[in-house]
């Protein structure tokens, strides 16, 4: 498994798809199940920037993981995004049968963070949501790359800032750097 992080519009999707499709792996984004669920509390949560409930979140990522589980290995997108999150899944990797390979944290600046993000167009991409947003990441997500480290978990930190096909070139290293470490 290869988990991608970091702030909301540093990349997470594009480069999470890209490494999936050339690897043949499966593309897992918290996000992209969430809007899948047809459930106007769940979506009214997005909307704000807010983050759902741990409760809800481990449940509908459980129920996926454990479909695909010694299947495929998986590139892991929009999660975990709080300590708790990520206790959960070191706590239940082996029930679905996977391993953390690498945790590949995507650098941008804020600047360009507000400008992707401002071109987007999603419902929570309005100015109030992003903040919140951005503010969820700095205060809940950011201390779960410690975590990781604390655990072991190989972390490595790409630089985010250039084409598509170079950041995805830079991430095939780091992910090439944690395997043989
Ligand atoms: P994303 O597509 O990763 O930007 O996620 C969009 C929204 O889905 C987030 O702003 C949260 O409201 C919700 N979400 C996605 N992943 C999680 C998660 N791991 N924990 C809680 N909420 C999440």
């Amino acid at each position: 498994m290869v988990i991608f992080f970091g702030p909301p519009g540093a990349g997470k999707s594009v480069q999470g798809k890209l490494l999936a499709t050339k690897h043949a792996w499966l593309w897992l984004s918290t996000g992209q199940l969430l809007r899948e669920i047809e459930d106007k509390h769940l979506h009214q949560i997005m909307a704000r920037g807010e983050l759902i409930s741990d409760q809800d979140m481990n449940v509908i990522l459980g129920k996926a993981l454990k479909k695909v589980a010694g299947v495929s290995d998986v590139v892991l997108d929009g999660f975990p995004r709080k300590v708790e999150q990520a206790k959960w899944l070191m706590d239940n990797l082996p029930d679905f049968k996977q391993h953390i390979d690498a945790v590949i944290s995507l650098n941008v600046s804020d600047t360009v963070l507000f400008e992707r993000l401002n071109t987007r167009g999603r419902p929570d991409d309005a100015p109030k949501s992003v903040t919140t947003r951005s503010q969820a990441y700095h205060d809940q997500t950011k201390p779960v790359l410690e975590y990781f480290q604390k655990r072991g978990v190989c972390v490595e930190v790409v630089d985010g800032q250039a084409s598509v096909e170079i950041v995805n070139q830079r991430v095939e290293e780091a992910l090439r750097s944690c395997l043989s470490a």
